[in-house]
């Protein structure tokens, strides 16, 4: 980033993961970029589940505000009876083969949706499928998110948390197993479009220590070559925990708020704690994939 900004130090603000209204997030990208920028973000991405249509956006937005930018997309992958998110950086937003891939994880979830609208049904709640999509700014993107947030709003729950542990969660009605991409396709499509695969937010998939470490050796295997520490979706204890399994895997850290929507994401966009400075950061790795923002005048 030499001659466009801070010295590119541990002090940089990264915020390298969130949501717009591309995927399950409230705020347009346009928008997100600004609320980053105001909060003090330097290097950002922008990472909608499965979809890579508010990339371009984000980046115009991000470039004029000063901002430097990563291209990112966060992918939905099935690991047995688990969904695992592996998020993409430096990705060609472009590039046919994550193109199609994306494509083919999104077709499924209609038809999801609208089995988890007959499963709530059945436990008394009606009309969930067409509350939720009120809710979705892209259609083909529906996600149990949207669900939550129409139960909150028609007085079900009281919060999205709530709506997650009592109905959309495995064994709870409204939950509708699905397959995904499959971990290797997911690794494969970001290192076929030029990108890095990153584990998104290892602490919060129910696996024992003997999966987790078969998960990260597989990854591993795969091409994957970074993990979230620090996010939105770990405690502060797993922030140190997941700092070093990065030590002990050798994978690169990542951080990002994960942030959805004002009110609803535990940290704000911009808002994270420091990386520890002893751990290789995968914005260090993806230095020849920065967008730089354009100089002033
Ligand atoms: P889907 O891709 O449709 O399975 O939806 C997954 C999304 O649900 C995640 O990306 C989160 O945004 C959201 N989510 C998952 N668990 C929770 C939870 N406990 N509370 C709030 N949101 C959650
Ligand atoms: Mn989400
Ligand atoms: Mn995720
Ligand atoms: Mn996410």
């Amino acid at each position: 980033m030499k001659g466009h900004g801070p010295p590119y130090n541990e002090q940089v603000n990264v915020d390298l993961h969130c949501h717009s209204t591309i995927s399950d997030g409230t705020l347009t990208p346009e928008t997100l970029a600004q609320r980053a920028q105001a909060n003090g973000v330097e290097l950002w991405a922008l990472t909608d589940h499965d979809e890579l249509g508010g990339v371009a956006r984000a980046q115009e937005a991000a470039l004029d505000l000063g901002m430097h930018f990563l291209t990112g997309v966060e992918i939905s992958a099935s690991y047995g009876a688990h969904t695992l998110h592996i998020v993409g950086l430096g990705v060609d937003p472009t590039h046919p083969d994550l193109c199609a891939g994306m494509t083919s994880i999104r077709t499924g979830r209609e038809r999801r949706a609208r089995l988890m609208s007959e499963s709530l049904a059945q436990a008394g709640i009606t009309g969930a499928f067409e509350g939720a999509l009120k809710y979705a700014g892209n259609p083909n993107l529906i996600s149990r998110t949207h669900f939550a947030r129409h139960l909150v709003k028609t007085g079900v729950c009281r919060d999205p948390n709530e709506v997650f542990r009592r109905y959309l969660t495995p064994g709870k009605p409204g939950f509708v197993p699905h397959q995904w991409a499959t971990l290797a396709d997911a690794v494969t499509w970001i290192r076929r479009a030029g990108g890095m695969a990153i584990l998104a937010h290892p602490g919060r998939y129910p696996l024992t220590a003997n999966q987790e470490y078969a998960l990260l050796s597989e990854f591993k295997t795969l091409g994957g070559l970074g993990i979230e520490v620090i996010t939105g979706s770990h405690s502060p204890a797993e922030f140190i925990q997941y700092a070093q399994v990065a030590r002990e895997t050798g994978l690169a850290a990542s951080c990002g708020s994960d942030f959805h929507a004002p009110g609803e994401s535990r940290i704000d966009l911009g808002d994270l704690p420091a990386m520890p400075d002893d751990l290789p950061k995968v914005w260090d790795l993806l230095a020849d994939r920065i967008h730089h923002p354009r100089l002033a005048g």
